[in-house]
């Protein structure tokens, strides 16, 4: 094995592309210009950001005014979220599941402290969401549906054509953040009743620090980040133009290829789990088998704690997660994990392998060595 390390963490963040950062190069030097100027530097600017809102809008069948750009997937979900809700005389209904991203649960959280009601889905122990539970729970004060895409733990595919109809039926704005599924899932916002949609660069080998929300023609967002007309008015600020124009290209590159290298990916993570299966004693899959994202591995080992796991992986040069980057340093176990039902033992023992373009399958069939080993050392450790 070569001395770079084996990063099998792709759901917390992906490598820069070489194709994007030389996209993006031009815009750090000579066309430096701000896209709001009228002279021809700034237009040079101001055509590397639309080129991008634009590729972007194709790839989810959008026009390129429906899209705003971020400062990435956090800053979408709560435009999305806040913008809604702070147009309603701090008053009205809220539905979303226990699975969501903090991204969306904290802006969630302070809406019910300024009075909004929030309710919270069901899932199943596979974490998905049953349509007919959104039905049931829409109440004619409802402002807000915001039901994930795919999930970042477990890497489950949430229905949400079915939600989005039913949201639409309803006269409900249904918003759903993108973020781990977007250019590596089909999206199509018309078909799939989309309102809203967030989607971030550096989640598909774009740049961090940057990402998009999708705002369907017609729906007037009170403005979450206040300042300048940029953005006709929808958000201020000066916008990152390197950034922006490596998302445009980001997305374009992960649109061309991307049922190809699913197929790829998902073909790979079936061998790896099969092979851990085979191997390693006392594995649970976590989630869906079926709706499940095709580079997401997910299990709990019995018997051990995730953190020492990753440490010893961390030491043979191997890169996953316990659960999702943001709670890392928390011993606790995932509220994701607890919310479809896992017992807190188990949950414990969660080790979380997500694939990305550049892994093959000797990284994985090494990795199942070293984790065999590593499961083996911390068993006879606990059972001496
Ligand atoms: C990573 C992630 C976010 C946050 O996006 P940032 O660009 O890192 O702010 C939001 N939602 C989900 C599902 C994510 O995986």
């Amino acid at each position: 094995m070569s001395d770079r390390p084996i990063y099998l963490d792709h759901s917390a963040t992906t490598p820069l592309l070489p194709e994007v950062l030389e996209a993006m190069t031009p815009f750090f030097m000579h066309s430096f210009g701000n896209p709001a100027s009228l002279y021809s530097l700034g237009m040079e600017a101001r055509a590397g950001v639309e080129g991008a809102r634009k590729s972007i809008a194709i790839a989810m069948n959008a026009a390129a005014d429906e899209i705003i750009f971020t400062s990435g997937g956090t800053e979408s979900d709560n435009a999305a979220i806040k913008g809604v809700a702070w147009g309603r005389n701090g008053k009205g209904h809220l539905l979303t599941t226990p699975i969501e991203h903090h991204a969306v649960l904290e802006p969630m959280h302070s809406l019910a402290d300024l009075g909004f009601e929030i309710e919270i889905l069901p899932v199943g122990t596979d974490g998905l969401v049953d349509p007919a539970d959104v039905k049931r729970m829409l109440r004619p004060d409802t402002i807000l549906v915001s039901v994930m895409h795919a999930n970042n733990e477990i890497g489950s595919i949430q229905p949400i054509s079915s939600i989005g109809a039913i949201c639409r039926e309803a006269g409900v704005l249904f918003h759903t953040d993108a973020v781990q599924s977007f250019g590596k899932l089909a999206i199509d916002v018309k078909a799939m009743n989309i309102d809203l949609l967030s989607l971030s660069a550096h989640k598909l080998y774009g740049p961090k620090g940057t990402g998009a929300l999708y705002i369907r023609r017609g729906i007037q967002l009170r403005r979450f980040q206040e300042g300048g007309e940029q953005e006709r008015g929808r958000r201020g600020g000066t916008l990152n133009v390197p950034g922006i124009v490596g998302l445009g290209k980001a997305v374009s590159l992960s649109i061309a290829g991307m049922e190809a290298e699913a197929a790829r990916q998902s073909d790979l993570r079936d061998r790896f789990l099969a092979l851990l299966m085979k191997r390693i004693s006392g594995i649970h899959v976590t989630g869906s088998r079926v709706y499940r994202m095709p580079n997401n591995c997910h299990i709990c080992v019995e018997g051990v704690e995730g953190e020492p796991l990753l440490l010893s992986l961390d030491m043979a040069g191997i890169c996953a997660s316990a659960g999702s980057a943001c709670s890392t340093g928390s011993t606790l176990a995932s509220g994701v994990l607890l919310a479809i039902g896992l017992p807190e033992e188990l949950a414990k023992g969660a080790i979380r392998f997500t694939l990305g373009r550049a892994t093959t399958w000797d990284m994985l069939s090494h990795t199942v060595d070293v984790l065999e080993m590593a499961v083996n050392g911390l068993r006879s450790l606990s059972t001496r």
